[in-house]
């Protein structure tokens, strides 16, 4: 993974906040604010771990595999029995069953059938597979084709007691949950989960489920959000929706700002005479930056209020999503202290005809494909911020750099396969 840029490296540090950042810009300054937030702990039961956040390292306490076992089902036994050349002949002394060891020395001469996960017996270093010999009675015959140490898994050869198995910062993952499990643990100690609460703005504003009314929308970004911060295994304080009046914005803030670790609203933070949101939080607060010169997603509001983090969204759906993925995502995970996410980018021919006029970077929506084993992309269809449908078409953003003025069909573009996906 590169390096992420710091703010001095990157030339953003001494921008003042009216400046337009770079996309990089505007996620190098969100990493910097954003310094890992939660020391409260919790101990969990690992059923209810997944996508928590490990408060310190995991050290096993046992050794991986605890005793030699074999990694097939067939017969064990001495490496200096088996032949150079030619077949040997050994006696079947007993059998080592998964759960039920044998109990008793394999001696020179002699195997014991054995099945796969079974304690290797005593005396016995060596598994030749089922298929590799030829039974009569007790009487075992092998051939010159085995290696020595065979189908052998040894005690600790994954793990030894106290080796280090999970760092500080992980974010429990299916198969971190049964690693924990492999190792005897019942239990885990995690970070106390993230408060982001979270509004919309917006007098055109109506909730799902009712009959709108002249001029208004049904609020799309609540739910989008809330399904995003979801995703996170953050808690989500829906905060509903506020008016487009000053007092209104300015108290759902402060609310906001009181009870939750980062507060993310959506709509007012363009230009526009109903937009209050950038100002109020230069009343109440401090803002970072407010303009990305990007596509969507132009306007974006970043700063704090007393000790929560702020993110004001721009109110176009597709925009909220983007700015979310781009950057509150990113500065989420900081906060939760994980390591930063992959951010997988990669080329592919693109095979349509895209339209961008040079100037911003745009965030395009794509449609990523496999087709005869190669990868291609689509364009999800029309682009304009408020088109949540091509969106939900979409399983990846095409990334256009700021001085690309159009794509013709077969050339290579950036795609950057959504959260989730891969
Ligand atoms: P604003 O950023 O408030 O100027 O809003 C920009 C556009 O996004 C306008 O067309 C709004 O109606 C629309 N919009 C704002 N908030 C929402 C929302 N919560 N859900 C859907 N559309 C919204
Ligand atoms: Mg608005």
């Amino acid at each position: 993974m590169n390096p992420r840029p710091t703010p001095s490296d990157c030339g953003c540090a001494d921008l003042p906040t009216t400046h337009s950042l770079t996309p990089d810009q505007a996620l190098c300054q969100i990493e910097a604010a954003m310094q890992p937030a939660l020391s409260d702990t919790e101990t969990l039961l690992l059923q209810a771990a997944l996508d928590r956040v490990l408060a310190g390292p995991v050290d096993s306490p046992i050794a991986v595999p605890a005793y030699t076992n074999s990694a097939m089902d067939g017969y064990a036994l001495r490496a200096a029995d088996l032949p150079t050349s030619g077949t040997v002949a050994l006696t079947q002394i007993g059998i080592a069953w998964a759960g039920r060891p044998f109990a008793g020395q394999v001696g020179p001469g002699q195997c014991v059938r054995i099945m796969t996960g079974a304690q290797l017996p005593d005396g016995a270093d060596t598994v030749v597979m089922q298929e590799h010999i030829t039974a009569h009675g007790d009487q075992i015959s092998i051939d010159d084709r085995q290696q020595a140490g065979q189908n052998v898994r040894l005690a600790g050869e994954e793990l030894q007691p106290g080796q280090a198995v999970l760092a500080a910062g992980k974010r429990l993952t299916a198969a971190d949950i049964g690693l924990l499990a492999s190792l005897g643990l019942a239990e885990v100690t995690v970070l106390r989960r993230l408060r982001v609460a979270f509004f919309s703005t917006g007098d055109e504003l109506c909730a799902p489920g009712a009959t709108l009314g002249a001029g208004q929308i049904y609020d799309s970004n609540r739910h989008s959000l809330q399904a995003m911060l979801s995703r996170l295994g953050v808690i989500a304080v829906d905060l509903g929706v506020v008016r487009d009046d000053r007092d209104a914005v300015r108290s759902a803030l402060q609310t906001a700002a009181a009870t939750a670790d980062v507060v993310i609203t959506s709509g007012g933070v363009s230009v526009g005479d109903a937009d209050y949101v950038t100002d109020i939080l230069k009343e109440l607060g401090q803002v970072k930056f407010w303009k990305v010169a990007m596509k969507p997603g132009h306007p974006l509001t970043v700063g704090r209020i007393g000790n929560a983090h702020f993110f004001g969204l721009p109110g176009n759906p597709v925009s909220a999503m983007v700015t979310f993925y781009q950057f509150v995502q990113p500065g989420l995970y900081r906060l939760m202290g994980c390591p930063p996410a992959l951010r997988l980018r990669f080329p592919v021919p693109c095979q349509d005809h895209l339209k961008k006029r040079a100037g911003r970077l745009e965030y395009q929506r794509g449609l990523l494909s496999q087709v005869n084993g190669q990868l291609v992309v689509h364009s999800a269809g029309n682009q304009g911020s408020h088109l949540l449908s091509s969106m939900s078409k979409a399983n990846c953003f095409i990334i256009l750099p700021a001085d690309n003025a159009g794509v013709q069909p077969g050339e290579l573009v950036e795609v950057e396969p959504f959260a989730g996906m891969i």
